[in-house]
Parts: C-alpha cells; structure tokens; sequence
C-alpha cells in the first residue's frame, strides 16, 4: 500500500496467513516473556499483536508505550490457547523481521486504552492522545459514517450542498450571538451565525429548491449540561415544501445513518405525538419513548374523595395524576427520598402506594380513601398486585412535569441500545417568560397555523413547528416558514418588536421576502447529538474532535486568550473594568500582534 504499511492492521486476517506483510502504528502495550518480547501495535483502524524475537531484532527492548513504529514481519497462527478472542485479528500474530522506531513518545500523561479513565480536563489538553484511544477513534469513524450517509442520501434526492457565511448578521435562534469585531469598520460586528436560517431562506428566495449543509452553528449559552458554544447541524431546506415533506426528507436521511452506524432498518413513519399530549403523558416535549411509565390522568377516579389532599386540588381546577413505576419494592428511606424529590421539583407532595394482593394499598394515605377509588385508579394505572404507584395533584402541568421528572429517574435506561424516535408537533407559536414576555418557542420565522389566532390569543396559538427527539433527547427542529413580509411583520409585532426595530434588525430580510417567495419548509438535525446517542456516549463531548469543556475553554490551545492592548486599538475596542480585573486574576500572558510580520 505504503512504503510503510501493505496492511492496516484490521486487514490482516486467514487471507495473508504465512505472507510478509508491513504494518505501522503506535506500541499500544509491551510484554516480555522470558526472552521473546510481544506488543500490541495500533493503528487508525485496529489492533494486532507483534512478537519479536532479540535474537533477531535487537531493537525491541527499547520500545515504550505510544512509540510509532514500523514492522515487517511473517502473518502466523497465535499458538494454540494464546488466541485473544476479544480482538478481531485475535488468532493471529505478526512475527518481525525488521523493528524501526519512527519516533519516539515522551512519557504518557494518561494510558491510552479504553479501560482507563483520566479526568476530562487533562483527556482534552492532550487530545491528540485521546484520540487514539480505541473508542475515541471509532466516534470520529461513525462521525464521519453519519455525515457521508447524509450527503449520499441527500445528494440522491436532488439537495443542493451550500455555504452560507459565518461572519453574518444576527440570526436570532433565543441564545446570545458570539460577536466578531470589525477591524475595517470599527464599531461594528459581525455575529456568528447561530443558525444558517435566514440564509437558507434567502437561498428559497433564490430559486435554490432543495438546499442543505452540514453547518457549524454558534451560541453563546451559559454553562448548560452537555451542550457545546459551538456544534453542527444538518441544516436544510425545501421550497414548495409542507411538513410532510421535510419528515419524509428526514426519516430517509436518519434511517440511512442508523443504518450504517447500527446496522439496523429503522421502521418508518416515525411515530408522532402532539406537544400538548407529550406535556401531558411524559411531563416534557423531549419524551424518552424507551420505556412505559406514562402519566396518567386519574382525576375521575377520585372525583368524589373525601380526600382532602386530592379534592382539595381538584375542587380549585386541578388535576389528580399518577404513574405506575412497576413491581418495586422501595425501602422506606427511598420512599421518603421520592417524596421528597416531589417537593423539589415544584409539588405539595407525592402519594405513594404498593398494589396489595387484594387490590387494596398499602400507603400512608390508604385510610382516607375509600377502595373503589383505590380500585379504580388501579384500573387505570393498570397495576398489578406489588406495583409502585406514584400519585400528585395540583395543577395540570405541574403534576405531569413533576412526575414526568420523577419516571425519567426511576425508568431511564443507563445506555442507548434501544432507539426510540418520535416527532413532536403542533409546537406552540410563542412562550411566556417568567417575566410575562412573549418569546418564540422556535424562532420567529416560524409559521403559525393561523395569523387571526395568532393576533387574537398569542400564548395558546399552535405554530407550524416540529421537534425530533431521540430517546429524550431533542434532535433538531423545523417549522414551515412564513413566506409573506405582511405575516412576518404581524409576527414582530406580536413579539412587541416596533416597525422601526423589525426595520432596522430585518428590514433586508422583509424586503426578500416580497420577491414572489416560494411556500417553504425545512429542519435542522444536530449531529454532535444523533451520533453520541448512536455511539451510546452519554455526552456529546466524546464525539466531537476537539470540544471544548463547560465552560467554554480548549485546555489543548488554551483559547480563549488575551489579546495585546494594540490588537484591541486597531479593533477599536477597550476592556471595561471588569473584564480587566478578571484578566489579572489569571496569568495567561497576551498573544499578538494580529498580523503577520511583514504582511
Ligand atoms: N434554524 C433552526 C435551528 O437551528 C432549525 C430550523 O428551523 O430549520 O434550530
């Protein structure tokens, strides 16, 4: 193949048994054994064991861990009972003729090999290394897997791969844009796109029909569990488009990527669920479909209880619900711990009650209640004798968010074998914020299904807007699109957003909008995300190359940096106060100039 290598070491199999073959790599682990020395040799693609003999290559007692190397040697059968079943070329060995170190490794900061687990920040300062790992680069194999998958099937149905630009105007997605300052218009800044939205829009407007990109995306979040400032999507578009185009688009699309990373035929439609019944059954509009466990509405059963604490909530509008969490038998500290998780999460408190062998329960509040009650939220909870029934009351969406909570806790499978998909539609145009503010649920683009609704009750209208989730995870999302400045602007205009302000933030993106715009549609599917649940990592972090920790630092460039004060002139910026005290609270010494001497 090479001067270096005719085999990668997951090649080497019966095929080339008895043949000289050349393979090169790292030293992965040395053994030596009375006299015969043996060592696992890794390269990007596998794993084989080399035996050398002293007597023939002399070389082999300087071999350290991770020192590339290069052998030539006889492919042999390991002796019998020396097989290695856990690895593919396990019955086999390549014997060395010629032993030449490449280049020598410094002393490790970690063992690479999938068993050994080093803290996160030092895994990310010595990437390169972490890289290597066996698990590590089988990520970055399925990562690219999954983005060749998706090019095929989208180029096979026609889609149109472009660029948009990432020093762009504000492209408001609900989270802070990253600002870039501009050296020849000092004053201004671009922002990196958080999205390619108006882009891709823009690209409808343009006649381009079926559009995608696999799109690095920015957002400038506070710490948030596993998200990344920056991360991809595949982004993509449909002129002339209704929902049911972009889901068939997309089902064939993540079906062509559980295929090749799972190798498994994903059933399709993809089942679907409104976002008001997956608040309603699962508490949350990510639903985690692995498992049962749904919330159930037990109102009617204790329609007449003389149970204070249900009719009390009842009588003021609420709601009794209820999950069935199954044959568990909690010890009393568990049970208090649950009630007390209740509470946390927003509840008055949590109903306990174990199903007795004759329908009755055994639970703190069982005297209150009278047994047709008891025995008719037992129906509908269909529970049997030894099930653990979890009960709240209050208000509707609190009931369903608290025990939703509560059954991803008790139900959640620890990996991801199973893939359950769904789509979540029917979106809500806006949200309220604490505050009382309206905010889009997805972004303002979005269309809703009526303009009147919209105008008339702004916090209930359903928009035209679709989540995918993935065993609770949120995928991406899409709407169909408003396509007429006139619903564009009303849409501003419910947001509180004035004229002169739609005008000045959007007024280029209005006035396309008047050229004769197609109907359009389209999704964004986060990759970061469909291939950590495929790889069954629990964070995205392990399968993105070089991600950066929660707090936004790249330990291995040390980026973010400072900045010498010129580089800051020329940019026409000034430190505040405050970011210079926080600067000599580190010791990170300036980097600079900007440019490159002699340019
Ligand atoms: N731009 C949206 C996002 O990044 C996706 C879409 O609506 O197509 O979430």
């Amino acid at each position: 193949m090479t001067a270096y290598r005719s085999h990668f070491a997951d090649e080497l199999g019966p095929d080339q048994l008895d043949q000289h073959v050349k393979v090169a790599g790292w030293v992965a682990r040395v053994r030596d054994l009375g006299g015969i020395s043996f060592f696992d040799l890794r390269d990007g693609r596998g794993i084989v064991q080399v035996v050398v003999d002293p007597a023939v290559v002399p070389s082999a007692s300087d071999l350290r861990m991770e020192y590339c190397v290069r052998v030539e040697g006889t492919l042999r059968r390991r002796p019998a009972g020396t097989e290695n079943p856990d690895l593919p070329t396990g019955d086999f060995e390549v014997e060395a003729g010629v032993l030449e170190v490449l280049s020598r490794a410094a002393p490790l900061p970690f063992m690479i090999d999938d068993r050994s687990h080093s803290e996160e920040r030092i895994r990310l300062e010595y990437r390169y290394l972490d890289l290597r790992r066996p698990r590590m680069a089988a990520n970055l194999r399925a990562r690219s897997r999954c983005i060749s998958a998706i090019r095929r099937t989208l180029d096979h149905l026609g889609f149109l791969d472009v660029e948009t630009p990432t020093l762009v105007n504000s492209t408001p997605e609900g989270a802070r844009d990253f600002l870039v300052p501009s050296r020849l218009r000092p004053g201004r800044f671009y922002a990196l796109p958080q999205s390619p939205q108006l882009f891709k829009q823009l690209l409808m407007v343009a006649g381009v029909e079926r559009y995608y990109q696999i799109a690095r995306c920015y957002r400038d979040e506070d710490t948030r569990a596993d998200r990344q400032i920056e991360f991809t999507q595949l982004d993509l578009e449909g002129s002339f488009w209704e929902r049911e185009d972009v889901f068939a688009a997309i089902e064939r699309v993540v079906a062509a990527v559980v295929r090749d990373l799972r190798g498994i035929e994903l059933p399709l439609p993809l089942p679907r669920i409104t976002y008001d019944e997956a608040l309603a059954r699962y508490g949350t509009d990510k639903p985690d479909l692995r498992f049962g466990m749904d919330v159930t509405e037990l109102s009617d059963a204790f329609s007449g209880t003389g149970f204070r604490g249900f009719g009390g909530a009842l009588d003021a509008g609420g709601v009794v619900r209820g999950i069935n969490a199954g044959p568990m038998s909690p010890s009393r500290a568990e049970l208090d711990g649950l009630v007390g998780r209740a509470r946390e999460l927003g509840a008055a408190g949590l109903v306990w009650a174990v199903v007795n062998e004759d329908g009755g329960w055994r639970s703190p509040v069982a005297k209150f209640l009278d047994s047709a009650e008891m025995a008719e939220a037992t129906r509908i909870l269909d529970a049997s004798p030894g099930d653990l029934l979890l009960l709240v009351a209050g208000g509707a969406a609190m009931a369903s968010s608290v025990l939703g909570a509560i059954r991803l806790e008790l139900g959640r499978p620890g990996s991801h074998e199973e893939l359950r998909f769904v789509w979540i539609v029917d979106f809500p145009v806006f949200e309220t914020t604490e505050g009382g503010d309206l905010v889009p649920s997805h972004h303002p683009f979005t269309a809703p299904v009526s303009v009147e609704e919209m105008r008339e009750r702004p916090e209930t209208a359903v928009a035209q807007a679709y989540d995918l989730v993935l065993n609770g995870s949120e995928l991406g999302s899409g709407s169909v699109r408003i396509h007429d400045p006139d619903t564009q602007r009303a849409v501003f205009e419910t947001l509180g957003i004035s004229d002169e302000e739609a005008e000045s933030r959007f007024g280029w993106f209005l006035e396309a909008l008047a050229y004769g715009t197609p109907p359009h549609a389209g999704f964004a599917v986060g990759i970061d995300r469909l291939v950590a649940i495929l790889q069954n990592e629990a964070s995205i972090r392990e399968v993105i190359p070089f991600p950066k920790t929660q707090s936004g630092a790249d330990p291995l460039t040390t980026a973010p940096t400072r900045v010498v004060d010129d580089h800051l002139e020329e940019l026409g910026l000034d430190l505040t106060a405050t970011a210079k005290a926080a600067l000599a609270a580190t010791d990170q010494p300036p980097t600079g100039p900007s440019e490159p001497a002699g340019s």
